[in-house]
C-alpha cells in the first residue's frame, strides 16, 4: 500500500502545512507523474493510434488524482494539513489546445480508452499558446494568448525527434508526452509534436504574429487566423508537421514490436479525426514507398490501417486545399495525391474525385477512399452523411459506413464536476456505475421516491450556490441562486444560434416592461468563444453583451430576468457551470449538430435539455421519452428540404409575426446604440433579415413558447426533480467508454 502522505512530504521536503500552495502543486504534480509511470502498460501486438489536430485536456490534478483512486485521500490530508485542494488547483493553467466538441471529444476517447485498457495513444501538436483566451472589451471580443506551459506541467520532453520536410526547409522536430491516467488502470500517452525553435516573442498585439517564419510560429496557435493565405498556408504547415510526425512514429513503434510493414494493418489501426490530419495517408505511403514498397502495395496497406471519423455537414467545414498550397508547402505529397485521385477517376464519377475542376483538394474523399472505415457521430447525422451529403460515396461504399454515437467520460464529468451528485448515487444505486454507465438505470426505481427527488433539488441548490460562488470570486459576476438557471455554453456559431436565445431575452425583456412579470425569476447564461476572423459571431457576442447591461441595469426588469456571458468559455468553466444548470440549451438548426457532447454532460447532471431534434438530441429524445425533454422546431428533414427548395425567406417571418418583429427591432433600438456599436448591431440585424442561413426566424416562435413551458413546468419542484431524475438515470448510453468498446468491436479490433 502506497503512502500518499509520506511522498507528498518526500516530494516536498518539507511539512505539508508548512509549505505554499504553490509548493504542493508543483509536488502533487511530481507524485502523480510518478505514479502514472508506474502503471504504463506493456506492448501488445496491435496499437490504436487517435490523430487529431485537436485535445481539449482541461485542468489534470484532480482527473489524475481521481483516476489514480487517491483524490479522496489527497483532500483529506491537505485538508488536515490547513490546504484546500481547490485553491491549489486553481493554479493549474487550462491548456487550449482546442475549439470546442471535437477536441474534448478526442480527450474523453484517450480516459476511455486506458481505463479499457485498450493499447492506444493519441497524436498531436504542442500550441505554446492554445486558442486564445478571451477578454471582453467594450463589449466586444478580444483575443490574447493563453500560455500554459510553465516550468513544471504535464509535458515530458523525450528525446524523439524526426526530420519534417517542407519546400525549402527542414524542420527537426521534437516530441513532448502527456500521461493519460486510466481509471483505476494503466496509463497510456498524447504525443504532443513541437520544434525547439518556436518562439513566443514574435507574438506582437493581441494573437498577431508574423505568419511567414515557420520556425518561429509553427506551433505559436492552434489553426491561427485563417482569413488570409499566408494563414491557410501556415495551416497546412502545421497538418503536415504533425502526421509526418505521426507516421513516422508509427512506423518505428510498429517495426519495433515486430510487424515487417507489409503487415501495419495487423499493428496499428489509425483513427482520423475530422480532415485535419488527412495527410497522414499520402505521408505513410510515402514512407512505405522510401523504405522500398511498391506504390500499390503501400496504397493498400494504409487503406487497411486508416479509419476517419466525420464531425460536420457544413461546407465550410469540410477541408479543401488548392494544389498550388500544397506545391508550396509540401510538393513531395503532390505526385502521390495525384495517382490517389487517378485511380479514383478510372473506376467512378467526378463528383467523388480527389482533385477537382478548380484543382482543389478535397481531403475528406481522400479519407473514405483510402480508410477502410467512415463513421458518423450520432445516428441522425450518420444517416445524413448516407442519404445526403455523403451519398455519392455510400452507394459505392456502404460497408464502409457506420455510426459512432459520441460519448464523454464520465469520471470528469460526473465524480470530479459533481461529487456531491456521485456521493449520493454511490448511497442509493452503488459504486458499479462508475465503471459500467449503464448501472445508473438502476436510479430509476426512486423515481417517485419523494426523499430522492428532494435530495436531487437540494443538490442542484447547493451546485448553484457553488456556481454563484465562483462567479463572484473569479469574473466579479453575482447570480441569483433562487432563479433557474437557463444555460448555453458553446463555441459562437450561427448554426448553434445563440442569436435565438439573445432574441428570447429581448422578447422576455419587452414583456416584462409592458407588465408580464413571470413568477419564477429566470437567469440566461452564455459562454462562448468566437472564431477570430468570424464577423457574425463576434456581433453575437457583442449584442449578448449589450443585453446583459441593459436587462441587467433595468430595475423593473432585473427581479425577474438576468443575462450574463461568461468570459473565455472552457473546460474549467464548464465543470462549474455543467452540475449547477437547471435548463441546457441545445437549440442549433435541426442536421446541423452532427452530436454535441455538452448536452450529454448536462443531462448527466440533472438538467432538462430545451433542444431542437438534432445530433444526439434525438437519441437522448429517445432515451428519456417527451416527458422528460423539451423539444421544439423544424425537423432535419424539412430543414434539408428548405435548403434544396431554397424557398425560406426569413423576412417573411420578420413581417408577419409582432413578436419577431419587436425582437428583431430592437437590436438597433436608440437604447442599444447608446451602448452599443452601430456597425456591429446594424450588420447583424441585417443578417437575420435578408439571409439568416441557419433559420432562426423559422423557429423562434416555437422556442419562445416551449421555453414558457419549461419555466412553467419548473415550479412544480417535484415533476421536475422527477425529470431530472430520468435523465441521470439514462446518461449511462452517453459514456465514452461505451463509444470506445464499439469503435474497438467495429472498428480498431484490437
Ligand atoms: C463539451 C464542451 C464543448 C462542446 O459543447 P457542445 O455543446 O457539444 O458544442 C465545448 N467546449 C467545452 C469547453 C466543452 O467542455
Amino acid at each position: 500500500m502506497m503512502n500518499v502522505q509520506e511522498l507528498l512530504r518526500q516530494k516536498l521536503g518539507k511539512e505539508i502545512a508548512s509549505a505554499s500552495n504553490a509548493e504542493v502543486y508543483s509536488a502533487l504534480l511530481q507524485m502523480v507523474q510518478e505514479l502514472s509511470k508506474g502503471k504504463e502498460a506493456s506492448e501488445k501486438k496491435k496499437k490504436i493510434y487517435y490523430i487529431s489536430a485537436e485535445f481539449l485536456i482541461g485542468k489534470l490534478l484532480s482527473n489524475n488524482l481521481i483516476n489514480l483512486g487517491i483524490y479522496g485521500e489527497v483532500r483529506d490530508i491537505l485538508a488536515q494539513n490547513g490546504k484546500q485542494l481547490s485553491e491549489i488547483e486553481e493554479l493549474e493553467p487550462e491548456p487550449s489546445l482546442g475549439n470546442g466538441g471535437l477536441g474534448r471529444l478526442a480527450v474523453c476517447f484517450l480516459d476511455s480508452i486506458a481505463t479499457l485498457g485498450l493499447n492506444g495513444d493519441g497524436i498531436g501538436l504542442n500550441y505554446h499558446l492554445g486558442l486564445f483566451r478571451q477578454k471582453f472589451e467594450k463589449r466586444l471580443q478580444k483575443e490574447m494568448p493563453n500560455p500554459w506551459i510553465e516550468e513544471q506541467s504535464w509535458l515530458v520532453k523525450t528525446d524523439v525527434t524526426y526530420p519534417v520536410c517542407f519546400r525549402g526547409l527542414t524542420l527537426q522536430s521534437r516530441m513532448y508526452d502527456i500521461e493519460v491516467t486510466g481509471y483505476e488502470n494503466q496509463t497510456n500517452k498524447l504525443h504532443l509534436f513541437d520544434v525547439d525553435s518556436v518562439d513566443e516573442s514574435i507574438v506582437e498585439e493581441g494573437i498577431c504574429f508574423d505568419k511567414e517564419e515557420i520556425e518561429k510560429n509553427l506551433t505559436l496557435f492552434l489553426y491561427p487566423d485563417d482569413s488570409d493565405e499566408k494563414g491557410r498556408l501556415l495551416r497546412i504547415y502545421q497538418q503536415y508537421f504533425m502526421v509526418s510526425n505521426g507516421a513516422q512514429l508509427i512506423l518505428d513503434e510498429c517495426v519495433a514490436r515486430g510487424s515487417n510493414l507489409y503487415d501495419l494493418p495487423d499493428y496499428a489501426v489509425i483513427q482520423i479525426n475530422d480532415t485535419h490530419p488527412t495527410m497522414v495517408i499520402p505521408e505513410l505511403i510515402r514512407l512505405l514507398i522510401d523504405r522500398g514498397m511498391e506504390m500499390d502495395e503501400a496504397i493498400d496497406v494504409v487503406s487497411r490501417t486508416c479509419a476517419y471519423t466525420n464531425h460536420t455537414i457544413l461546407a465550410e467545414a469540410l477541408e479543401k486545399w488548392p494544389m498550388d498550397y500544397l506545391k508550396k508547402v509540401v510538393p513531395q505529397l503532390i505526385p502521390i495525391i495525384e495517382i490517389l485521385d487517378d485511380k479514383v477517376r478510372r473506376k467512378y464519377e467526378e463528383s467523388v474525385a480527389i482533385i477537382d475542376r478548380q484543382d482543389v483538394v478535397h481531403m475528406a474523399h481522400i479519407d473514405i477512399h483510402y480508410g477502410f472505415s467512415v463513421n458518423g457521430v450520432a445516428a441522425l447525422h450518420t444517416e445524413i452523411l448516407k442519404k445526403n451529403e455523403l451519398n455519392n460515396f455510400y452507394k459505392i461504399y456502404p460497408e464502409k459506413f457506420n455510426n459512432k454515437t459520441n460519448g464523454i467520460t464520465f469520471r470528469r464529468w460526473l465524480l470530479y464536476c459533481n461529487p456531491q451528485l456521485a456521493d449520493f448515487l454511490d448511497g442509493q444505486i452503488g459504486t458499479a456505475y462508475k465503471k459500467d454507465a449503464g448501472e445508473l438505470e438502476k436510479l430509476m426505481q426512486y423515481q417517485d421516491d419523494p426523499v430522492v427527488l428532494a435530495k436531487l433539488l437540494e443538490i442542484k441548490e447547493e451546485n448553484k450556490k457553488q456556481l454563484c460562488a465562483y462567479l463572484k470570486h473569479t469574473q466579479g459576476i453575482s447570480l441569483d441562486p433562487e432563479s433557474v438557471f437557463d444555460i448555453q455554453i458553446k463555441r459562437l456559431h450561427e448554426y448553434k444560434r445563440q442569436q435565438m436565445n439573445a432574441l428570447y431575452v429581448i422578447h422576455k425583456y419587452l414583456e416584462i416592461k409592458k407588465g408580464k412579470k413571470p413568477s419564477t425569476p429566470t437567469t440566461v447564461i452564455f459562454g462562448a468563444k468566437a472564431a477570430p476572423a468570424y464577423v457574425i459571431a463576434k456581433d453575437i457576442i457583442h449584442l449578448i453583451l449589450c443585453l446583459q447591461e441593459i436587462v441587467n441595469q433595468d430595475p423593473e426588469v432585473s427581479p425577474y430576468l438576468r443575462v450574463v456571458m461568461i468570459e473565455n468559455y472552457n473546460v474549467t468553466n464548464a465543470e462549474k457551470l455543467i452540475p449547477a444548470c437547471d435548463i441546457s440549451e441545445q437549440i442549433s438548426l435541426a442536421s446541423k449538430e452532427a452530436s454535441g457532447t455538452g448536452n450529454m454532460k448536462f443531462m448527466l447532471n440533472g438538467a432538462v435539455t430545451l433542444g431542437t431534434d438534432d445530433g444526439a438530441n434525438v437519441e437522448i429524445h429517445d432515451l428519456v421519452g417527451d416527458e422528460n425533454i423539451f423539444i421544439f422546431g423544424a425537423k432535419s428533414d424539412e430543414v434539408i428540404a428548405h435548403y434544396e427548395k431554397e424557398d425560406y425567406v426569413s423576412r417573411e417571418y420578420y413581417k408577419s409575426d409582432p413578436d419577431i418583429r419587436a425582437a428583431v427591432d430592437f437590436i438597433t433600438c436608440e437604447e442599444m446604440l447608446k451602448i452599443g456599436q452601430k456597425e456591429n448591431l446594424v450588420r447583424l440585424q441585417k443578417e437575420l433579415l435578408n439571409k439568416d442561413w441557419f433559420m432562426t426566424l423559422l423557429d423562434f416562435k416555437e422556442y419562445a413558447q416551449r421555453k414558457e413551458e419549461a419555466l412553467k413546468a419548473y415550479e412544480d419542484r417535484m415533476g421536475w426533480a422527477k425529470k431530472m431524475l430520468v435523465n441521470i438515470a439514462k446518461a449511462g448510453f452517453f459514456s465514452s467508454d461505451r463509444t470506445i468498446e464499439e469503435y474497438n468491436k467495429d472498428i480498431w479490433k484490437l
